[in-house]
C-alpha cells in the first residue's frame, strides 16, 4: 500500500475508499515529491453516486430556492475562512503561485455569490390573455443528476463553475475531478460536507476515463459540463449526445493578441507577461500568439524579451516567485520539445527557457518563459496550442492582416488587442472571431455574471458555463397554457 493517503470519494453524504485497486499519484510538480494518491474509479461507484443523486433529487428539487441557496451561503463563508489553506493545497499540487491559487478561489467563490441569487435568476415569465381568458406561462425546473468533468489547471474554480448554479436550480451535481489536482477537490468537499447539502445532492468521484465513461453512459445523468482539452472536449460532446444527455464542452485554445504601435508599451508588456506567463502559460485565456503592427514590433519585442527573461521562477510558495512549474515531468518533455519544433519550422528562440533548474528545486518539472520570435503564420507552432510559457510573436503591418491572422485558426476562446484608438479597438471587437475579447486585457477572464464564451473548437455545446447560461443550461423550460372560465367556479 502507499504511504501517501489514497484519496477518497464522497457519495450520498459519507467518505467512502474506492474499492479500485489502480491509483495515481498526486506529484507536487514543484518538488516531484507524491502527495496523495489518487484512485481510479470503477463503474459501479459511479452508478452509486447516480442513484443515491436521483433519491436525493426527489427532495432536493421540491426544497424551495430561497433554502436551498442557505447551503450556498455557509459554503461561501467556509471558503473563506479556509482560503490560505486552499490556496496552499493548489499550489501545491498544481504548481501555480500562491496568489494565483487565492485568485482562482475567489473567482470560484464569485460563481457561488452569483448563484446565490437563484430566486430571482431562476425565474420564467408570463402572459395573461393570450387568447380571451387563457394565460400562458414559462417555468423552469431542474433536470436531476447532472456531472461536471473538470481539467488540471483550476482544480478550485473550474468545478465552481458549474456546481452552484447546478445545485441552486434544484439539481444533484456529480464531480469527476482532474486525476492530476484531485486534492483541492477533496478538502472542497470536506466543507461541502460541512456546510450540510443533504445527502445525495453533492458528490465526489475520483478517477479517469473509465469513471468519464460510466459517468457518459449513465442513464440517470442528464447533463454533463466539461472542461479540458479540445480532442477530449469533442469525444465527450459526441458521446454525451449519443445518449441524450444535454453538454457544454469547453477545450483548448490558442490566443492570439494584436499590439498597435499606439499602445501603452509600459502597461501593454506589463499585462503580457503576466497573460503568456501567468501560471506558466497554463490558463485557457493564456495569451500565446502576440501580432505586433508597424512600429510595435521593435519596442514590444526588445521589451517582452526583457520581461520574460527577467520573470522570476521558484516554488509557488516561496516569497517572491512570479511564476511556478508546469503540471507533469511529460508536459515540459512536450513543451521543450514544441519550442524545438517552433526552431526547426523558422521561428528564432528570442529567449529560452529549456533545460533550466531552480536551486533547491532541482526535481521540479520548470520550463522558463521562453519567446519565439518571427513564428511562420502557416507553421504548425502557431496553431498548436502549447500550454506552457511560450509566447509566439508574428508581425504584420496593418490591423487588416492582424485581424486576419487572428482569425485564421481554429480555437476562439479568446482575442485580445492592445491599442489607444477606440476607432482599431471597435473594429477589432465587431470583426475578431473569439468568444472572450480583450481590450487592453490580457487575460479576457468573464466575471460570473457573465457566461464564459468561447468559440470554434474552444467549445462544443450551445450554453456556456456561468451566469445566467448555467441557470439555462440546468433548467428545463415547462409552458403551461391554462384556462379557468369564470362560471366553472364554485360561487361562495
Ligand atoms: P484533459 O482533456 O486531459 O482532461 C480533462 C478531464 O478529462 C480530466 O478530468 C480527465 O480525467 C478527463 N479525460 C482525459 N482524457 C480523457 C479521455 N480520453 N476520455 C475521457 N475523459 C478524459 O485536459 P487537462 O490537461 O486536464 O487540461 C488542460 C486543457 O484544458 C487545455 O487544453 C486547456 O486549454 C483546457 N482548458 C480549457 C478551458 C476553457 O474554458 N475553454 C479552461 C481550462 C482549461
Amino acid at each position: 500500500m502507499p504511504q501517501e493517503p489514497v484519496l477518497r470519494n464522497f457519495i450520498n453524504g459519507q467518505w467512502h475508499n474506492s474499492g479500485s485497486s489502480t491509483v495515481l499519484p498526486v506529484t507536487n510538480p514543484a518538488t516531484a515529491q507524491t502527495l496523495a494518491h489518487v484512485p481510479l474509479s470503477p463503474g459501479v461507484e459511479v452508478d452509486a453516486a447516480a442513484q443515491a443523486g436521483l433519491k436525493a433529487f426527489q427532495e432536493w428539487r421540491r426544497t424551495p430556492a430561497p433554502d436551498r441557496i442557505q447551503f450556498l451561503f455557509k459554503l461561501k463563508a467556509l471558503l473563506e475562512e479556509h482560503l490560505d489553506e486552499l490556496a496552499r493545497i493548489v499550489t501545491n499540487e498544481c504548481g501555480k503561485t500562491y496568489a494565483e491559487s487565492v485568485g482562482e478561489i475567489r473567482r470560484g467563490i464569485e460563481n457561488i455569490e452569483v448563484a446565490c441569487g437563484i430566486p430571482s435568476l431562476m425565474q420564467g415569465y408570463n402572459n395573461e390573455d393570450i387568447a380571451r381568458g387563457i394565460d400562458e406561462h414559462m417555468i423552469r425546473q431542474p433536470l436531476g443528476v447532472v456531472a461536471a468533468i473538470t481539467p488540471f489547471n483550476f482544480p478550485a474554480m473550474i468545478p465552481l463553475w458549474f456546481l452552484p448554479y447546478a445545485v441552486a436550480t434544484g439539481n444533484c451535481f456529480i464531480l469527476k475531478p482532474s486525476e492530476r489536482v484531485p486534492m483541492a477537490s477533496q478538502r472542497l468537499f470536506e466543507l461541502i460536507a460541512q456546510a450540510g447539502f443533504p445527502p445525495g445532492v453533492i458528490q465526489l468521484v475520483n478517477g479517469s476515463k473509465e469513471t468519464v465513461d460510466a459517468i457518459l453512459d449513465h442513464p440517470i445523468i442528464r447533463a454533463i459540463s466539461f472542461v479540458g482539452s479540445t480532442p477530449v472536449a469533442r469525444y465527450i460532446y459526441r458521446r454525451a449526445a449519443e445518449n441524450g444527455k444535454r453538454a457544454q464542452c469547453q477545450g483548448g485554445a490558442k490566443n492570439p493578441v494584436v499590439i498597435m504601435p499606439d499602445a501603452d508599451m509600459v502597461t501593454t508588456t506589463r499585462i503580457m507577461a503576466d497573460s503568456a506567463f501567468g501560471c506558466a502559460g497554463q490558463r485557457c485565456l493564456a495569451a500565446s500568439v502576440a501580432i505586433t503592427v508597424g512600429g510595435a514590433r521593435n519596442t514590444f519585442t526588445e521589451s517582452i524579451a526583457e520581461a520574460a527573461a527577467t520573470r522570476v521562477v521558484g516554488y509557488g510558495l516561496d516569497p517572491g516567485v512570479e511564476m511556478g512549474p508546469v503540471i507533469t515531468a511529460q508536459s515540459k518533455e512536450r513543451i521543450e520539445g514544441l519550442i524545438a519544433k517552433g526552431a526547426q519550422e523558422g521561428a528564432s528562440v528570442l529567449v529560452d527557457g529549456r533545460g533550466k533548474r531552480v536551486n533547491g528545486y532541482e526535481d521540479g518539472y520548470f520550463v522558463f518563459p521562453t519567446v519565439l520570435d518571427d513564428v511562420p503564420p502557416d507553421s504548425e507552432i502557431a496553431h498548436t496550442e502549447i500550454f506552457g510559457p511560450v509566447l509566439s510573436l508574428m508581425h504584420v503591418q496593418t490591423l487588416d492582416e492582424a485581424i486576419e491572422l487572428v482569425n485564421n485558426r481554429r480555437y476562439g476562446n479568446m482575442a485580445c488587442i492592445f491599442t489607444s484608438d477606440g476607432a482599431s479597438a471597435r473594429r477589432f471587437r465587431y470583426e475578431a472571431n473569439a468568444g472572450n475579447i480583450g481590450v487592453n486585457i490580457g487575460v479576457a477572464a468573464p466575471m460570473a455574471f457573465f457566461p464564459f464564451s468561447g468559440w470554434g473548437e474552444s467549445f462544443f455545446g450551445d450554453l456556456h458555463g456561468q451566469a445566467w447560461h448555467g441557470v439555462e443550461f440546468y433548467t428545463q423550460t415547462k409552458v403551461v397554457i391554462e384556462r379557468w372560465p369564470r362560471e366553472w367556479s364554485r360561487r361562495f
